[in-house]
């Protein structure tokens, strides 16, 4: 009986450490972190795309003075050529040509106007989404901490249970350990049960009256075990 007494302190172990483990996968900081863990990875992404839109912009600004430097140097050209033609019909297509290209020179400078009002845009976005994503990181990084904390507690508890779990087993016959190990497989937490009334703790069906007496009356060599679901009885001293 006394060796029943123990095993069941086993199995108190047991189902805490199975609890704690339990807990250590589902602490609520492991969400938070999460989803702090999420916001640096979206904000970093958004800015990325903003500095890579400010840098196309500039980029197509850049082509833009190239462009807009050639058509000036047509313009001047075609200018000088105007002063030297004396046919009326080529003076005429040279000014032609030159409107064109007056023309091709305010629309580039239009564009350039659009790029650098994004451009500037861009760089305020860039600021801003700079600020958000330091302010995330903070949270980040105490939402990590709370976390470690957390597990740091929840460890060093289970270390505790493990160790008390170890000695309780000391105490226990290796056979009646094996036996209560493979009871467990199929009932983790009642591989031994105490009774409550006539009822089982771990199946929770009734044993009759006259099973009970004779559970109880079993020499000390054969352990009592519920006629339903198999799992040890353990009769509390006085009962
Ligand atoms: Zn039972």
């Amino acid at each position: 009986v006394s060796e029943l007494a123990d095993l069941y302190a086993v199995q108190l172990s047991d189902i805490a450490i199975a609890q704690s483990k339990h807990r250590l996968s589902h602490l609520p900081e492991i969400e938070l972190h999460t989803s702090t863990k999420n916001d640096v990875a979206a904000i970093t992404k958004s800015l990325a795309e903003t500095v890579a839109r400010g840098a196309s912009a500039k980029k197509e600004i850049n082509e833009l003075e190239a462009a807009g430097h050639a058509n000036d140097a047509a313009i001047a050209r075609l200018n000088k050529q105007l002063k030297t033609v004396i046919a009326p019909r080529e003076a005429e297509a040279l000014q032609h040509e030159i409107a064109t290209c007056s023309q091709q020179r305010s629309q580039l400078d239009d564009r350039e106007l659009e790029l650098m009002e994004l451009v500037d845009l861009c760089d305020r976005e860039e600021a801003q989404v700079s600020s958000q994503l330091a302010h995330a990181k903070q949270l980040d990084a105490a939402a990590a901490e709370k976390l470690a904390v957390a597990q740091r507690e929840e460890n060093q508890s289970l270390e505790r249970l493990v160790q008390q779990r170890s000695a309780q087993a000391l105490v226990v016959p290796a056979s009646l350990l094996n036996t209560y190990e493979a009871k467990r497989k199929h009932r983790p937490d009642g591989a031994i049960a105490k009774l409550s009334g006539p009822t089982c703790g771990a199946c929770h069906l009734d044993i009759a009256q006259g099973e009970i007496s004779a559970l109880r009356a079993l020499p000390e060599t054969e352990r009592p075990e519920c006629p339903h679901c198999g799992c040890f009885i353990f009769f509390e001293v006085g009962y």
